[in-house]
């Protein structure tokens, strides 16, 4: 049995359903990441598992216990939230000891954990500085200290990282997935941000509206989206009707699939006897750090190609261009 198990999870506000149908495995020691659009349900599941929103129906069981009937601080599980959620009139070194002051562990065992704990996030220096005397990275590394100490079964993370500055996050998102795989804790991650879930996960469930849209490694997730959907919200793909394809590139495609998603830097300018081409106009470059995004006009539709920097065309606004696709490319979407 997995580590973690959701079975037919549904949950409603009124008449209002907001998560149907979830079901979900985790393994021990996996870092799994629920991904979605705000709104969508992800935040309920973990404050399901949590035991802080009780479920319209179903069962969530972690480590072969029904956690029916157990109260959240009988369940062994952690939370990390976007807010850090410190107490602010204690220091660093208080916080992070504070779960284990309340099971009554002996003040010298606390000492030596705490300092373990603020090694593991790199903290030492500041085991005496209040919360407000911290940077919002300091803080959040402070919290996660303090949620890993007790080592719960599981920790659940609701957006921790969303209110830092981009480098701060990318930094953070390294150091949290080093610290994972250190301790061999299980982390169910929640964002909105799918380079965030990529970058540290072994599994994503990409959620939709309540449900599961997708579930995979981030490498099946991005290269093999099933929908629009994901498509859309992963990649920033390209996603064409058959039809519009069709008449695109001159030729029948295979018979499996109504849309067809191509990734933008799956599109090139050199034919090596490549299976499909076609002729577009570029209408604009816009270049994000390494990467250049290239806007192309053909009949109505218009398509993005994505180059890096480093080797890209540069591309004349207003001139014609033959593109190339090859046909592995090409992803039939359901
Ligand atoms: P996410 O974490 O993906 O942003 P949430 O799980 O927070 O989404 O919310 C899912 C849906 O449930 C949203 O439409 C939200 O408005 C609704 N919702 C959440 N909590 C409540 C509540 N206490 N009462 C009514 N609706 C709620």
């Amino acid at each position: 049995m997995s580590y973690v198990v959701i079975k037919d999870l549904h949950k409603a506000y009124g008449s209002t359903s907001v998560l149907a149908n979830i079901q979900m495995t985790i393994e021990k020691g996996e870092f799994v990441t629920l991904l979605g659009p705000s709104g969508c349900g992800k935040s309920t599941i973990l404050r399901i598992i949590a035991g802080l929103t009780e479920a319209t129906s179903g069962m969530v069981s972690i480590d072969g216990n029904n956690m029916q009937n157990i109260r959240p601080k009988n369940r062994e599980v952690g939370m990390v939230f976007q807010s850090y959620a410190l107490f602010p009139n204690m220091t660093v070194k208080e916080n992070v000891g504070f779960g284990l002051k309340m099971k009554k562990v002996n003040q010298q065992e606390i000492e030596q954990e705490v300092r373990k704990m603020l090694g593991i996030v790199n903290l030492l220096d500041k085991e005496n500085a209040f919360p407000n005397e911290l940077s919002g990275g300091q803080q959040q590394r402070v919290a996660l200290a303090r949620a890993l100490i007790v080592r719960p079964k599981v920790l659940l993370l609701d957006e921790p990282l969303s209110a830092l500055d981009a480098q701060i996050r990318k930094k953070l998102q390294s150091q949290l997935r080093s610290i994972q795989m250190e301790l061999g804790i299980t982390m169910i991650l929640v964002t909105h941000d799918q380079e965030e879930a990529m970058a540290v996960s072994d599994k994503i469930w990409v959620m939709s509206s309540g449900e599961i849209a997708q579930t995979g490694t981030p490498t099946e997730i991005y290269t093999k989206p099933k929908s629009e959907f994901i498509a859309n919200f992963i990649g920033n793909y390209n996603v064409f009707t058959r039809h519009e394809l069709e008449e695109l590139i001159g030729q029948e495609l295979p018979s499996v699939g109504g849309k067809f998603a191509i990734r933008p830097e799956a599109i090139h300018l050199e034919d090596r006897s490549t299976n499909y081409k076609l002729r577009a106009i570029a209408k604009e470059s816009i270049m994000s750090g390494n990467v250049i995004r290239t806007t192309f006009q053909a009949d109505k539709r218009s398509f993005s190609v994505e180059q890096l920097h480093q080797r890209a065309h540069s591309f004349e606004i207003g001139k014609t261009y033959t593109c190339y696709i090859e046909r592995e490319d090409v992803i039939a979407l359901t």
